[in-house]
């Protein structure tokens, strides 16, 4: 493909792109296609002689469209919302262009450096402690990793190499093997999948802890779990600490758990893979009260600032634990300017990655903070709206303190109506929702997810979700 048709295919997807995201709310935010749908459609082997792009285009429509789970549809309410904007996206429309791979410095200086200074806007705009920043001119500094799974292991991985080296000083007689397999770290039950995947992953044991009544993992819940694994002669050595749990939208007592880690030594890593977002907001810093202790904090502009994925905003106060963990020097990878600015390979599990600081630089400049304040705080007001319109119906219970853009909630009645509901509700296709269960009870979560959502879209979904109660509760369908 030349330069020319290039622009002409690139400015007829844009209009495409336009279009698509403008009339979402058009579409059937589930796909109605069975597994193999797609193979029939097109043929067997690739073209041998180049098809026009205006056929690809064509196929767009026919092809992926009828096999597309439209994310970005006001119908759509399950999980947590994955952002996407139009900066975001003309970002990475450059960033391939430039398609740079900057694992060193010198790989593509504005790549790292854009990098380094983007990760210290993102930090001050939460309010993150000066520690956590690269211009505080200390050890501490933040980068972007692919997802927040990513982001706990190496967490974990800096906490292993930190306990390691401590515990052999401590102790010379162990060997690193015995080290390892006495080392322990500790994460509320409710916490995310990947953090059972990070213990898994790193080789150490992982405790799952049992959170308070209003699902928060306390403090001295954690402390007795560390006594109980010092007195059995156990290393205690990592800790995460979820605000925004995935299952409620729960925050563990970070004030609570912050000084704990601290005495005994374990590094704390802070999950807030979609809360996170919310601090931008002034207002909602209350809620990771005790920041300053954490030695990690991630959370994910792709779930809830606009940034398309992938990116997720990881902050160390010292990184050197990582670096210094994963450092494999080969000659190839040298440069002359090494030490005098972050080579971010140290820092994440693979050696490539994309120049994904362009998509926060165009976000940030292009909305303005106080925009992205507005995003956040319109969620949460919608997230209320819908709670206030359950609470008036007297079939439904609100089963979660709605904080953010997520409310739980269910039929009154059993599991097993619920499990039906919900069930139904998908399957009219007009909405969608997943459920969840904690201490046996099951439950329906809707989370604000489209940034096209307005206080209509939310009377459609609840009309959806009243029509389907009065289905299944008048006839018995469950
Ligand atoms: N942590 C929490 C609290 C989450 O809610 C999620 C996903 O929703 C994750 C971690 C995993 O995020 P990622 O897909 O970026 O690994």
């Amino acid at each position: 493909m030349e330069a020319n048709q290039f622009k002409d295919f690139g400015k007829e997807m844009i209009d495409y792109v336009a279009s698509y995201l403008e009339n979402i709310r058009e579409r059937r935010v589930l796909p109605t296609v069975e597994p193999g749908y797609l193979r029939p459609l097109i043929p067997e082997n690739a073209p041998e002689k180049p098809d026009k792009w205006q056929d690809v285009l064509q196929d767009v429509e026919k092809v992926i469209m009828p096999g597309v789970t439209h994310w970005h549809s006001p119908r759509f309410h399950a999980y947590f919302p994955t952002a996407n904007s139009y900066p975001a996206i003309v970002a990475d429309i450059l960033s391939g262009a430039i398609a740079c791979i900057g694992f060193t410095w010198i790989a593509s200086p504005a790549c790292t450096e854009l990098e380094v200074v983007m990760m210290d806007w993102l930090g001050q705009m939460l309010g993150l402690p000066e520690e956590f920043l690269a211009r505080s001119g200390g050890r501490g500094g933040g980068v972007i990793q692919g997802t927040a799974s990513e982001a706990t292991l190496v967490a974990l991985l800096g906490a292993k190499a930190k306990a390691l080296a401590r515990t052999k000083k401590e102790k010379p007689h162990m060997s690193d093997a015995e080290i390892v397999g006495n080392l322990v770290a500790y994460a509320s039950a409710q916490s995310h999948s990947s953090v059972e995947r990070a213990g898994l992953l790193g080789g150490v044991r992982m405790r799952a802890l049992e959170p308070d009544e209003n699902n928060k993992l306390r403090g001295d819940t954690l402390e007795k779990a560390i006594k109980e694994d010092l007195e059995a002669g156990l290393i205690p050595f990592f800790a995460v600490n979820t605000l925004g749990t995935t299952s409620s939208c729960a925050f563990d007592r970070l004030d609570e758990l912050g000084p704990v880690c601290n005495e005994y030594n374990l590094w704390l890593h802070i999950d807030a893979a979609y809360a996170g977002s919310a601090f931008v907001c002034p207002e909602y810093r209350y809620l990771m009260a005790g920041v300053e202790k954490a030695d990690s904090f991630n959370f994910n502009p792709h779930k809830w600032l606009l940034v398309n994925f992938d990116c997720s905003a990881m902050w160390l106060k010292d990184p050197s634990w990582l670096v210094n963990a994963f450092n494999v020097d080969p000659l190839y990878l040298k440069h002359e300017q090494q030490g005098s600015a972050p080579d971010y390979r140290h820092w994440q599990i693979p050696l490539g990655r994309r120049f994904r600081a362009l998509k926060l630089w165009f976000v940030l400049r292009l909305y303005g903070v106080e925009n992205l304040q507005a995003h956040i705080r319109k969620q949460i007001g919608l997230a209320h709206y819908f709670e206030s319109l359950v609470r008036c119906d007297d079939r439904f219970e609100i089963t979660e303190e709605v904080l953010m853009g997520l409310v739980c909630f269910r039929l009154k009645g059993t599991n097993e109506l619920n499990e039906a509901y919900i069930k139904r509700i998908n399957g009219r296709g007009l909405i969608h929702l997943v459920p969840s269960k904690i201490r046996d009870v099951f439950f329906l979560r809707l989370a604000i997810c489209s940034r096209f959502t307005e206080k209509g879209d939310i009377d459609v979904s609840w009309k959806e979700i009243k029509e389907t109660a009065n289905e299944i509760l008048n006839n018995n369908l469950c």
